[in-house]
């Protein structure tokens, strides 16, 4: 169980307004192992309009709180950052595994995307690794 006060702190730290709802998405996302679409919110915030939620992750990404991925099934996807996180080129931008069984995306943030050199007048902004195939529950 997060204490409110600890989900007050995390978005504090970034510099985010708690408001009910903001505390409510946070501790959902904190509760899940793999990566949630809006509508997938939505379907587990039945009460809550989908304009309101929407709001609530462009909120928590555009303060380095969640990153969104682009898993290439064509939904935008949401995680939590790692704590210190700046969504980095060559730092802090890691693996992203897509079931195509369960159909689930994780965030293997052990696996960064390494730096990769590009030529002379290239500058890297963002860097997008998703590897697909059966994830640890489905192969069992
Ligand atoms: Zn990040
Ligand atoms: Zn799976
Ligand atoms: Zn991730």
């Amino acid at each position: 169980m997060k204490t409110i006060l600890k989900l007050e702190n995390t978005l504090s730290q970034h510099r985010i307004k708690p408001t009910a709802m903001r505390l409510l998405v946070l501790e959902y996302l904190l509760d899940r192992e793999t990566a949630v679409s809006l509508t997938e919110l939505y379907k587990d915030f039945e009460k809550s309009d989908r304009i309101t939620l929407y709001r609530t992750l462009k909120v928590f990404e555009e303060n380095g709180m969640v990153h969104s991925i682009d898993d290439g099934t064509g939904v935008p996807k949401y995680a939590l950052c790692e704590e210190g996180c700046e969504c980095e080129v060559g730092k802090d931008l890691h693996v992203h595994f897509h079931c195509s069984k369960c159909n689930e995306t994780v965030c293997l943030t052990n696996h960064k995307i390494p730096k990769i050199s590009l030529p002379e007048g290239y500058i890297a902004e963002n860097s997008d690794l998703v590897v697909t195939g059966i994830c640890k529950k489905c192969s069992k």
